[in-house]
């Protein structure tokens, strides 16, 4: 389980997020949506420990996590893939992929492999590229390596910030699908945070609703799909 509670982040003197209060369960996928600025990333870096809130918890499996650098958050079990990617573009895939692991798996040559063999598994398209720069790569395969690397830690839950931001629609269908995947084949959690509603409602088991940095609605997704605040203001339905 993760538990978020009372979440407070501000920057400077301004407060971006207010008192926010989420939890995901084993094997679920959780959406967070919200219209620009509405702070999502801010929700998602201050989890990663990239911000330290000013108030409230967030707890792992019962650990409290919060507070801690982002380094240890990941030694925890909580990967983060940022938004925009953030590969580096003139490292090759493979070397993209190991600074996703944290640094003791440096000295286990078997676990390494076991690793990278994962995410091939689940990024086959990937493996033909290991040796090419991660700036060669196309957008969607871009993503895919960021994801890719973001799971190179074996985390217990998963944020992902607006993975299908400028890609077509059919690469974002199969990272929808690797989404998917991961849940049931990994019993990861995943924290999904998109712009993209209709692409979150397609995978999403509850949905959350951002608006000016606090929750403002919370359901499964039939409940959130159907919700008419939500269907005339991101579904563009009446
Ligand atoms: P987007 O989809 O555009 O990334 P978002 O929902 O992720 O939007 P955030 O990036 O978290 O939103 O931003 C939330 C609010 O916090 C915005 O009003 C933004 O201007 C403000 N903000 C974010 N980062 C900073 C910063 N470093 N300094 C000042 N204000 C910031």
């Amino acid at each position: 389980m993760f538990h978020v509670t009372g979440l407070s982040t501000h920057i400077g003197k301004i407060q971006i997020l207010h008192s926010i209060d989420l939890y995901v369960e084993r094997g679920e996928i959780v959406s967070v949506i919200g219209a620009n600025g509405a702070g999502k990333s801010t929700l998602l870096n201050t989890l990663a420990g990239l911000y330290t809130p000013s108030a409230g918890t967030v707890a792992l499996e019962r650990e409290v996590i919060s507070g801690l650098p982002a380094y240890k958050v990941v030694a925890k079990g909580l990967s983060l893939v940022p938004e925009g990617r953030q590969i580096f573009p003139n490292l090759t895939v493979r070397e993209n992929l190991l600074l996703g692991m944290y640094s003791r798996y440096y000295k286990e040559k078997k676990q390494t492999k076991e690793r990278i063999d994962m995410v091939l598994d689940m990024f086959p398209g990937l493996k033909k590229h290991l040796d090419n720069l991660g700036g060669n790569l196309s957008g969607g395969e871009q993503q895919m390596l960021a994801i890719g690397r973001g799971l190179m830690s074996q985390p217990k839950i998963i944020l992902l910030d607006e993975p299908s931001m400028g890609l077509a629609p059919k690469i974002v269908n199969d990272i929808l699908e690797i989404l998917l995947r991961i849940k049931k084949e990994m019993g990861t959690m995943i924290i999904l945070v998109e712009q993209n509603v209709k692409a979150a409602l397609k995978v999403a088991d509850r949905v959350y609703v951002l608006e000016h940095g606090s929750i403002i609605l919370h359901g499964t997704k039939e409940e959130i799909s159907m919700n008419p605040q939500v269907k005339s203001a991101y579904l563009g339905m009446k």
